[in-house]
Parts: C-alpha cells; structure tokens; sequence
C-alpha cells in the first residue's frame, strides 16, 4: 500500500521534499469496515492549510501521517451489510492506494455516473461551495454584475455558470489567455480578464461598467486589490478562499490598507461574509445535489477536469495548483 505522508512543514510554497512516499501493510478488516481501493484522489487548495499547524478550523495532518483528501474509491473488501465488493463509494481516504474506512462514512456513488470523479468537482465539495456561498451570502439577482476569480477553475467555473443561469453579467479572471477563452467560449461568461496582463485593474474595470455587485472571493492578494474600488453600494463579498496568500508566513510589506478596506465596506454598506463549506452548510447537501445533478444532466453546467496519472505525482501537481498550473479539476487517477 503506497502512501504519501507529510514529511515536513513547508515554510513558504511547498516543496517535493514535504512529501514522503512509504509502504504500508494493506489493514486487515474489524467488524463493519471496508476496504477501499483509491481510484481518484482529489486535489484542492485547503492542503495547503493542513499542511501547516497554525491554528485553523480543522487540525493539521500530523508529521508522518498520510496526507488527507476527499477519494472516489472502488469497495474491495466489506464487513458492512450496505456495501458490497465493487461499489464505488465517495469516501475519505487521502494520499494512499488503499484505505480502510467505516461504512458509516461513507456515500455510495450511482453506477448511472458516466464519470465518477464528478463526484469530487462539479457534484461534490467544490459544487457545493460555490452554490451555497453564491446562492446564500452573494444572492445575486438578474441582471447584476457578478466577479469570480480562479474563473476556470473547480469553485470559480461552477459561480459563474450558476451566476449566468441566474441572469447576472458575469466577468471572469483567469491567469492566462487559454484559461480566459476556454470561459468565455466554453462556459459561457460573458467577459474574462487575465489576471497576468500588467492593465489587469483597468481592464476589469472596462468589463464592469456598471460595477461589481457580487464578488466571489476566491484569491485575495492584487485581485481583491483591483475588484475593491469597483465594488457597488450594498455589493456583497462571499470570502471563500484566498488562494495567493496561502503561502505566505507574514504579512506582505506596504502601506497599512486597513482603513481604506474598513472604510469602504462602511461608506457602501458592503457586506462581506466568509464560509467554511461543510461546517456552515452540511444540512443543505441534498439541496444542492438534486439542483446541480439537474443543471448537468441538462448540459446547463460545464465541468472541466485535470487529471494527473498516479499517485506518486500528487505532490507535484498539488504545489502547481498553488501556482495555478491547473487548468480545470485537479484530480489524480490512482486506479482504474
Ligand atoms: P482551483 O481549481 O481554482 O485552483 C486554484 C487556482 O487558484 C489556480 O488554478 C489559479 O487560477 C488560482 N491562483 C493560484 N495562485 C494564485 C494567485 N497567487 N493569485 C490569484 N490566483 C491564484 O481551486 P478550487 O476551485 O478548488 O478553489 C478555489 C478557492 O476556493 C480556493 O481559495 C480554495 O481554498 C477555496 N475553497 C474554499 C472552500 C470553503 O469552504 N470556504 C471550499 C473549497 C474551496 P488562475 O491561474 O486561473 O488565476
């Protein structure tokens, strides 16, 4: 059994030699496990966090503990009545080849899924997140102007569609001009800013002539920077994520914009409200379940996905993802 344990605690990006490959004995079964075997490991960019023991909303992963991270994982043994060998179930399993969970957590997938590591992108957490923290803290309306950031990737690709079933004007930045015309042209936006282009701000602000109502937080860092001043009265700030300081040890150097930040939010009445997925809105999954497995069976929601082949190169495509080297999902095929 391969895993990959945290080797080390990165100080600053992450590095490959935070990452340790060992070998594992395959556990044996108690009364109502099952073994899992991982087919898909999903890759996402609260990691980085677990990576690190400042104090968080969840514990870190332990030195030498396997890293964690939501699996699409085939059944291969099971002391559990409700599961039975070659279920494919939606489980918890992390960086490792086999797991041994109990039944009581886990969730069977539907074998009518053409593709089941849907189940970690578009119909899982990341689905999840940006319906909820669109829907309920930004409630846009038709015809409003709507902001996503990381626009083409898992949380950001699925606010903007859902924003435009919603009859919003919604603008898209995306590092990168392939990212950019893949959510124009594929997904829909109607506009997408590179976040790389030295006028980045001014060309955000072309693209919102009537201002920003709802900005979905995604990044921070000079993105927030360039969305501030274009944020309207009574606009509202879901804060999701904020990606480009996830490697940071300290503040950045530079002027104290507290005041100016503060003073807007008060001088427009702005409201910003973060949210942290499972603990704010677990009660609502079935909500969200039922409405998106409806958009995507209707083609309303696009889903991309970038898959990396093998578990040994999780490491490496994880510290891309925080260097936007994804395009799409990352999601690593572990097993067939
Ligand atoms: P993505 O698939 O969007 O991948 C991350 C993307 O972030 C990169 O591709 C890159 O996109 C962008 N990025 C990376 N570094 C920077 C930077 N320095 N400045 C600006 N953008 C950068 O990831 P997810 O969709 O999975 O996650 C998006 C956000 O949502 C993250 O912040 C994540 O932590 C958060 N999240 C929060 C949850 C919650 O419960 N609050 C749950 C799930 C996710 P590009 O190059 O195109 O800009």
């Amino acid at each position: 059994n391969r895993q990959i344990v945290l080797n080390s605690r990165p100080v600053g990006a992450p590095t490959l030699e935070n990452f340790r490959l060992v070998e594992s004995k395959i556990p044996v079964l108690a009364a109502d496990e099952v073994l899992l075997r991982t087919m898909y490991l999903s890759l996402d960019p609260y990691m980085r966090g677990r990576m690190s023991d400042t104090p968080s909303y969840a514990p870190p992963v332990e030195l030498n503990a396997v890293m964690v991270g939501g699996t699409v994982a085939r059944v291969e043994a099971s002391n559990h009545a409700d599961f039975k060998v070659g279920d494919i179930v939606l489980s918890f399993s992390g960086w490792q080849d086999y797991a041994v969970a109990n039944g009581a957590s886990l969730n069977k997938l539907s074998p009518t899924l053409a593709q089941p590591s849907i189940a970690l992108g578009a119909l899982g957490m990341p689905g999840f997140t940006a319906y909820m923290g669109l829907l309920d803290i930004g409630q846009p309306k038709a015809g409003e102007t709507v902001v996503v950031a990381a626009a083409s990737g898992a949380v950001g690709a699925i606010v903007g569609q859902i924003a435009k079933l919603k009859g919003c004007r919604v603008v898209g930045i995306a590092g990168g001009a392939d990212k950019c015309a893949y959510v124009v042209d594929e997904l829909g936006f109607d506009a997408c800013i590179d976040r790389k282009n030295s006028d980045f701000a001014a060309q955000l602000a072309a693209a919102c002539p009537a201002g920003i109502d709802v900005y979905f937080e995604n990044v921070g860092g000079a993105v927030f920077d360039a969305v501030l001043p274009l944020l309207n009265v009574s606009a509202r700030v879901p804060v999701c994520g904020l990606i480009a300081s996830y490697n940071d040890s300290q503040l950045p150097a530079g002027p104290d914009r507290m005041g100016m930040l503060m003073s807007t939010l008060l001088k427009k009445r702005i409201k910003m409200q973060g949210f942290i997925i499972f603990d704010d809105y677990g009660h609502r999954y079935g909500e969200f379940f039922t409405a998106m497995s409806e958009w995507l069976a209707a083609g309303k929601i696009k889903f991309k996905e970038d898959r990396v082949d093998g578990l040994e190169n999780a490491p490496a495509a994880f510290i891309g993802l925080l260097e936007g080297k994804n395009f799409g999902k990352l999601v690593v095929r572990v097993a067939d």
